[in-house]
């Protein structure tokens, strides 16, 4: 792990971590933590990821071992560079290092089709040459045994000649598959003789034409676990009916690969409002209906880094959501407030106008300007924010009620705010458009109210921004990006998109904005936590997205 996570002061128990302790404590694997973290390099990472990231470099980091890197890129399909490198990104920008354990399964093959031919030799393997719906009727059922394939007594000899055709290209692709011979009448459908290879004639971005047969995910995994010496193989609950299948591999294959890594299963994170699957994530992107992988709204780790959620804020939930082997759902407003509490403490306060209405104190000069100095955060005590008080300003148009409800103490006619870090004003009289609507306030202020002269106060205290020295930029509202809390719960997904997921505002932002770095998330006063959108040009003006509310929203 790298000096960017600290690990959590008292981390809460779970049953991998007491596991883990009790193995260290038997001398299981004298001592040794050596975990694994294993995407398949077909997208881009989500919040359901980095629980299981969180979960296995905290776990070797917390026991002085060490957490491996691995794509598993079986499937030369789907796979590709960018997504490699935006995974390797990702987990670095969650604040963790894989040192020098970065491995590919692509790095196995030649060792996976020595064990796959270790096997055939000792007739626990065959090559199938039935077609693909004869080979799934063939299984069975939950309820009924699979029938022997007519090609399960072949010898070794033939089996071992067909595997190697297989491998040198003679065959196309379905013509033949390898299978494990286990037990066609398992009641576990996984040790129903899976297949262990198969024909891809595909390039593979790494290993490009050199194969033409691809190891299945089982064998695949449980052997690259094996080789790497992977003590606790944590995966999550689907794989709980094909740890037998996991564990065969090893047993059987232990002459070329001695290690036997334990599976683990936990349950993987499920989060409301949101999907999570990686496929209708892809379809998001490649319909069009969110602005990419990063898109602010997705649960991508990109989406969420430019939302504006900082990586202490995404280890700390994860903590906060804890592992067990019950189905997980937590509601994103956990995700929420995991933020809140980490901005909360140290992000940099600014004043921002996002839906701006303008004031003009009339008995303040025109060609005056009054220094204001504020704090950039309530517990620093220099004064580092500079800002001016003027004629024109803006405020935000929810502080102004015509009549005012019963407890509303901010602007309305003939009542006094506070405006922050400056004077006291009173609302006189207003304009409004041809439709009604308010388009300036005219206010006196009260010179001897400044903040920090000891005057007296008022209840209401509002922020504004001047116009004198104010910033135009663009505000970016982002509201949850699915309308119900399962969106998989009822026909197509894409039919409980959010219309109103994000809403673009023309804002008012405080100059002192300058002074702050652009990649860290400020807090607006009384509105919210932005930061900079990394993607938008500053030109012409900066645009920045809201990551959070003050305050939990009420839905
Ligand atoms: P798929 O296999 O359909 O492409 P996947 O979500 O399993 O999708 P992987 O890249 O294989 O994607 O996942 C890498 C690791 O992340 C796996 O060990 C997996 O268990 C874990 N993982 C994926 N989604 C979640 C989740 N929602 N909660 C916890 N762990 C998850
Ligand atoms: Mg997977």
């Amino acid at each position: 792990m790298s000096e960017h996570a600290p690990s959590s002061v008292s981390p809460p128990s779970h049953f991998i971590r007491q596991l883990i302790a009790q193995d260290n404590k038997n001398s299981r694997w004298n001592g040794a933590v050596v975990t694994r973290f294993p995407p398949e390099p077909n997208g881009y990472l989500h919040i359901g990821h980095a629980k299981s990231i969180v979960l296995n470099f905290g776990m070797a980091a917390e026991n002085a071992g060490h957490c491996h890197l691995r794509f598993d890129d079986t499937n030369p399909e789907k796979e590709s560079v960018e997504y490699e490198n935006s995974i390797k990104e990702m987990v670095q920008w969650l604040g963790f290092d894989w040192d020098t354990h970065l491995y590919y399964a692509s790095d196995y093959f030649e060792l996976l089709y020595q064990c796959a031919v270790h096997l055939i030799k000792q007739g626990l393997a065959y090559v199938d040459s039935q077609s693909a719906e004869a080979m799934r009727s063939g299984r069975g059922t939950l309820t009924q045994a699979g029938q022997d394939s007519p090609f399960r007594g072949r010898s070794v000899e033939e089996n071992l000649r067909l595997f190697e055709a297989m491998r040198a290209g003679k065959f196309a692709e379905g013509e033949h598959v390898l299978r494990a011979k286990i037990d066609m009448a398992s009641p576990n459908m996984n040790l129903r003789d899976p297949a262990l290879y198969r024909i891809r004639h595909v390039h593979h971005h790494r290993t490009k034409d050199a194969w033409c047969i691809y190891p299945m995910y089982d064998f695949a995994h449980s052997l690259s676990d094996g080789k790497e010496g992977i003590t606790h193989s944590l995966c999550s609950l689907e794989f709980e009916d094909h740890r037998p299948l996991y564990d065969w591999c090893l047993e059987h294959c232990r002459e070329l690969v001695p290690h036997h890594s334990q599976q683990i299963e936990f349950a993987r994170l499920n989060l409301s409002y949101t999907v999570m699957s990686k496929r209708k994530l892809l379809a998001l992107v490649n319909d069009g209906l969110v602005d990419g992988w990063d898109d602010p709204r997705m649960p991508t780790l990109a989406g969420l880094r430019r939302r504006g959620y900082s990586p202490a804020s995404i280890r700390l939930f994860c903590e906060r959501i804890g592992v067990s082997k019950s189905p997980q759902w937590v509601d994103v407003a956990t995700l929420e407030q995991a933020l809140r509490d980490d901005l909360e403490p140290k992000a940099k306060r600014v004043m921002a106008v996002v839906d701006p209405i303008k004031v003009i104190i009339e008995n303040y000069p025109e060609d005056a300007q009054e220094a204001c100095s504020a704090s950039f955060h309530p517990s620093i005590e220099s004064k580092d924010r500079q800002f001016v008080f003027s004629r024109e300003l803006y405020i935000e148009r929810d502080d102004f009620m015509h009549t005012p409800s019963k407890g509303f103490f901010r602007l309305s006619p003939g009542n006094e705010v506070r405006l922050r870090h400056a004077f006291i004003i009173k609302c006189e009289r207003l304009e409004t458009d041809a439709d009604g609507q308010i388009t300036t306030l005219y206010c006196r202020y009260d010179p001897d109210t400044k903040s920090g002269s000891g005057g007296r106060n008022v209840k209401g205290n509002i922020h504004w921004v001047s116009a004198a020295d104010g910033i135009k930029a663009k505000a970016r509202l982002y509201d949850r990006l699915f309308t119900i809390e399962d969106p998989d719960s009822g026909g197509d997904y894409q039919t409980h998109l959010n219309p109103n997921s994000v809403l673009e505002r023309d804002i008012w932002l405080e100059p002192s904005i300058e002074q702050l770095p652009t990649h860290e998330a400020v807090q607006f006063e009384r509105v919210g936590y932005f930061i900079a959108d990394r993607k938008s040009d500053c030109r012409p003006v900066r645009v920045f997205n809201r990551a959070v509310d003050l305050k939990k929203a009420k839905f």
